[in-house]
């Protein structure tokens, strides 16, 4: 039989970033062509009455196969992008990092070799400047803005990362003149050396005090720092995983101010607290990561930034390190002191569903600001939208239905990562993604990887959309 389609999703209810209704998504060559009642019959018909279909997640902050001075990240694009499917998220945005020293187009042609025929899912590169030469600065900044590149990282912390002031400036102006928006981490690094001594030095050693080395205050300071710098340069900037009240206080107050500042905020927010780090022996350092988790009520604090679209964006920040690893968690084979320890922890494959039993299960975030903040609002800040991030005619078919009141325990052994342990093990959470499409493509279903690694494509990007 002839049909207009390969593929309908019959009777879903859709759910984009404004609205809600039911229908039928017929899906052609990978795209979304039509949206409606009654499409008639294609090839393949899945019939999705009782699931809702949400876009697929963009995961816009996530590290995989990243090149470093120590250790080594245990997923690579295959093994992340095979878990970002398997937990609903159908584009991820990864970094390809200068190292000091390295041209940045050097960086991003190896990281293009690292993902090349590896990725299941479709990907995006974000750069990270560390070394912000006067080459990079005029050549080859613009001209890589210009190829797809038009977003990028800076860091105000981690002695092989960080830039100073007068250099972050220099940056946000490249951003200015080309049109790209530049993601802070925002910690004041010497703040965090100084408490860092101090403890170290009275023997305060053990994983917990990596959360004590980085209070509030430092990130607080750093975040106004980085709004004074995107005030002065004039653009708008990103200031990524926001933990608390106290940063949070402070992108409210730029708001306040007209100022253009969009933030990001990460499940490790809303579900772990300092108490993680406070564990028996080392198991603290599974939890360990920049900013640190805080306490109960920063996490309503942060819960309350998301209800009230303080953020933007909500991403994994997924760093995959092993725990019982050299390459990870623990460097050399042996328990470290916290300042050595990895910072970083996984979570692509739980983001979604966390902050949909969380939010919308949990009655603090619409389903529609769900969506916004992770697909559609991350896809017009990062330049993939309208092919990304929605549910419309002419978009790709990347598509995840959902089974709103699906009861999991999160497991690590039924996780898709390479990393050995979950931060979120044993929490229950209602709804789960028991289907994704990739461009029409069924690439995980019931907790199972379908998928082929090879089929993702790399996306280049648009200039920001800033307003939505
Ligand atoms: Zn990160």
């Amino acid at each position: 039989m002839d049909s207009p389609y390969d593929l309908l999703i019959a009777n879903a209810e859709v759910v984009t970033a404004s609205d809600r209704f039911v229908a039928d998504i017929g899906i052609l060559d990978g795209k979304i062509q039509a949206v409606g009642r009654g499409l008639g019959a294609a090839r393949e018909t899945i019939d999705a009455r009782g699931l809702l279909a949400l876009p697929g997640g963009v995961d816009a902050h996530c590290h995989l196969d990243q090149p470093q001075q120590v250790g080594r990240m245990a997923d690579d694009f295959k093994s992340g992008s095979r878990s970002a499917a398997c937990g609903g998220t159908t584009t991820i945005i990864p970094f390809a990092a200068q190292m000091k020293g390295q041209s940045l187009r050097a960086a991003v042609e190896d990281y293009h070799r690292r993902a090349t025929d590896k990725s299941c899912l479709d990907y995006a590169f974000h750069m990270i400047i560390t070394d912000p030469t006067p080459e990079v600065l005029t050549q080859e900044l613009p001209g890589l803005i210009q190829e797809g590149y038009t977003s990028f990282k800076v860091y105000m912390t981690y002695d092989d990362l960080k830039l100073n002031d007068r250099q972050i400036l220099d940056v946000l102006d490249v951003a200015h003149q080309e049109g790209a928006l530049v993601m802070v981490h925002a910690e004041n690094s010497d703040c965090i050396g100084w408490l860092t001594d101090r403890l170290t030095g009275s023997g305060h050693t053990a994983p917990k005090y990596h959360a004590v080395s980085r209070p509030q205050a430092v990130e607080r300071e750093a975040t106004h720092r980085a709004i004074t710098f995107s005030e002065l340069a004039d653009v708008p900037i990103l200031i990524v995983h926001v933990s608390g009240s106290e940063a949070i206080e402070q992108i409210r107050w730029a708001h306040g101010r007209g100022l253009r500042i969009f933030a990001e905020t990460c499940p490790q927010y809303l579900y772990l607290t300092a108490a993680d780090l406070d564990v028996d022996g080392y198991e603290g350092a599974k939890c360990v990561c920049s900013p640190p988790p805080r306490d109960p009520a920063n996490q309503e604090a942060v819960w309350r930034a998301l209800s009230h679209n303080v953020f933007s964006v909500f991403s994994s920040d997924h760093a995959p390190y092993s725990y019982d690893d050299p390459d990870g968690k623990k460097p050399n084979g042996h328990e470290q002191h916290f300042h050595h320890i990895p910072n970083g922890i996984p979570g692509l494959e739980t983001r979604l569903p966390l902050l949909f039993s969380g939010g919308v299960v949990g009655g603090r975030i619409s389903i529609h600001q769900f969506v916004a903040l992770t697909a559609t609002q991350p896809a017009k800040l990062y330049g993939i939208y309208p092919r990304k991030g929605s549910i419309m005619v002419g978009a790709d078919a990347d598509i995840a239905l959902w089974d709103p009141t699906l009861q999991v325990t999160i497991r690590n052994q039924r996780l898709h990562h390479n990393v050995d342990y979950t931060p979120y093990e044993g929490i229950d959470v209602t709804g789960w993604p028991i289907m994704t499409f990739s461009r029409g493509r069924l690439i995980s279903k019931s907790f199972d990887f379908l998928g082929q690694a090879v089929a993702g494509q790399f996306i280049r990007c648009g200039k920001p959309i800033l307003s939505f």
